[in-house]
């Protein structure tokens, strides 16, 4: 898997082929065979926004996390509420993405109207949430973590399996996908990271140029 889009909606579609639906995370697991799928926007606000396009053209619905603390966007800009809107219009659901301050610092709770489910996911989550249930509901719980098969594409690769090879009804009824959409797009992982990063200075030297005006 190249981790462009066409190989992201490739994947999407190999997964209808094989008998799969794609589920909310919720406070249980679905009955029927089904793909929890997630995006934690770890960097960019606008890559989360082309892959939810891209999945709502497929008729997919999945889950966006965004982070409230995050020195790379601003949660609550203009820009960044606006994207969480279309992005909920769209049928996908929006939770928070915490670090593991706030959770540990019980932080899990948020009363902003942007997010429309209380499930939360963990950035770069230590191991102690791995199928920890004395949390409120979480994608890192024994139901997502240890009862679906967990696939992640962290570091812009499937490292532990493929999901591809993963995919079947029978051997992995239920499947929680983890793809970072900073990941996809065209060009090498250093290419897509820089480009994401000189789109952000742009922003900041929009908002430096209002100032010194
Ligand atoms: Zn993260």
């Amino acid at each position: 898997m190249k981790f462009t889009y066409k190989d992201y909606e490739n994947m999407l579609e190999h997964a209808s082929k094989k008998g799969y639906g794609f589920g909310k995370f919720n406070t249980t697991l679905l009955p029927n065979p089904t793909i929890y799928l997630r995006h934690d926007a770890d960097l960019s606000p606008d890559r989360a926004h082309d892959m939810a396009c891209l999945e709502y053209n497929l008729g997919v619905k999945s889950t966006y996390f965004f982070m409230d603390l995050s020195p790379m966007y601003d949660l609550y800009s203009r820009k960044t509420i606006s994207i969480i809107e279309h992005i909920t219009s769209m049928g996908h659901s929006v939770g928070r993405h915490l670090t593991n301050e706030q959770v540990s610092q019980g932080g899990l709770y948020s009363f902003s109207s942007i997010f429309t489910t209380p499930v939360f996911s963990i950035h770069m989550p230590h191991k102690r949430y791995f199928g920890n249930n004395m949390l409120p509901i979480n994608t890192y719980n024994d139901d997502y973590f240890n009862k679906a098969l967990y696939i992640s594409d962290s570091t812009g690769k499937f490292r532990f399996n493929d999901p591809l090879e993963e995919m079947d009804i029978n051997r992995n009824p239920q499947i929680h996908l983890s793809c970072h959409p900073l990941w996809y797009g065209s060009g090498t992982k250093r290419h897509k990271i820089d480009s994401i990063l000189e789109g952000r200075i742009l922003e900041l030297r929009e908002y430096a140029k209002e100032i010194l005006c």
